[in-house]
């Protein structure tokens, strides 16, 4: 088959921390703790991403997510290798079924970007596709229990899949007669927006099912004309859109970015979905806002910002039927 363009984007990503300190004129002295911090969990992100940042800025919101960092090495008691409990999930062909009506499948391991406070980091499962006999697991557990309506192809990232392996998964799905929504959880639309070209667009809004698409973004700077344009094209076709986002110190921990986010997904035509506290992942404190800080910034936010454009502030807690949603509204820290 040939390489499709966002292919061979993915494969040009840098992966070399002293090229991404070179690119953007920044100090030599970030390459050592870079490098040592590269062996614990690879630096990756692709040009489409990189440049979107502003050269000669240590402290690019965008940076911040993918540069690797000596801070990364510290161990914070609370912080694990499985916050939230996924992988001992993995088991059934990895398919997490945690919440009713809706199953998760980890499609693949695979991203087109190495986000610094991604649980992920940790995860033993390898950076290839899944086997067919595993997605054969998988179907069979999907079509015997009926009150699945809804399949959440996540990973990794499903879109680092080509489109035939996804046109093989879904073409399992649809004749799965109690699943009536497809939702991708994504990352590409707005790390390698060229990964939404036609034939991606024709798998997902070309099945029975209607197509759900939650994608992640952190930061305004995020999204450049190019993953508008990606997204506009997703929406004229039907799917919708929704917004992930994970609170990270030195990212987006105040309310005019929050709300800068919100004004500009609701631009582009994405709505505001969650707001993640971080998963306590081993290597990533030094990104973590805690609750009470968080409540303060939502009601900062919530002062001046339409209900709409409001994401739900939440905290994933191994256990529990539903992403936990943070009471902010009163200050009374309780
Ligand atoms: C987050 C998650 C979902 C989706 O939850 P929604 O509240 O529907 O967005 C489903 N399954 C698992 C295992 C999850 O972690
Ligand atoms: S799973 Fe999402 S957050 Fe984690 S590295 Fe991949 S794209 Fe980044």
């Amino acid at each position: 088959m040939s390489v499709a363009p966002w292919q061979r984007e993915w494969r040009d990503a840098i992966r070399n921390p002293a090229s991404l300190l070179e690119r953007l004129g920044l100090d030599a002295s970030l390459l050592a703790p870079a490098k040592r911090a590269d062996q614990l969990f690879g630096l990756r992100v692709p040009e489409a991403f990189l440049e979107r940042m502003e050269p000669g800025n240590p402290a690019d919101p965008l940076l911040r997510q993918v540069l690797p960092v000596d801070a990364e090495a510290s161990d914070t008691p609370g912080f694990a290798d499985d916050p939230v409990g996924d992988h001992a999930s993995l088991a059934n062909g990895g398919v997490i079924h945690k919440y009713r009506g809706r199953a998760l499948l980890i499609a693949t391991g695979a991203c087109a970007i190495n986000c610094r406070y991604c649980f992920r980091r940790h995860f033993p499962y390898a950076d290839a596709s899944a086997s067919k006999g595993q997605w054969a697991e998988a179907l069979d557990y999907l079509g015997g229990d009926s009150s699945i309506s809804e399949v959440i192809l996540s990973g990794g990232d499903p879109l680092s899949l080509n489109d035939r392996r996804l046109g093989e998964l879904s073409e399992g799905l649809v004749a799965i007669p109690h699943l009536r929504r497809i939702r991708v959880h994504s990352r590409m639309p707005v790390v390698l927006p060229s990964r939404i070209d036609d034939s991606l667009i024709g798998w997902l809004a070309g099945t029975r099912l209607t197509p759900v698409m939650v994608i992640h973004a952190n930061h305004p700077h995020e999204l450049d004309a190019r993953v508008a344009e990606a997204l506009q094209r997703l929406a004229r076709h039907g799917v919708r859109l929704y917004n992930q986002a994970v609170l990270l110190r030195g990212v987006n921990d105040d309310a005019q970015t929050l709300g800068e986010l919100g004004e500009r997904l609701f631009e582009i035509g994405v709505q505001p979905y969650y707001l993640h506290l971080l998963d306590r992942v081993r290597g990533a404190a030094h990104f973590e806002v805690d609750e009470r800080e968080a409540g303060e910034l939502m009601r900062a936010l919530a002062a001046v910002t339409p209900g709409y454009m409001l994401p739900r502030l939440v905290r994933e807690v191994a256990g529990e039927p539903w992403k936990v949603p943070i009471q902010w509204a009163t200050g009374d820290g309780s």
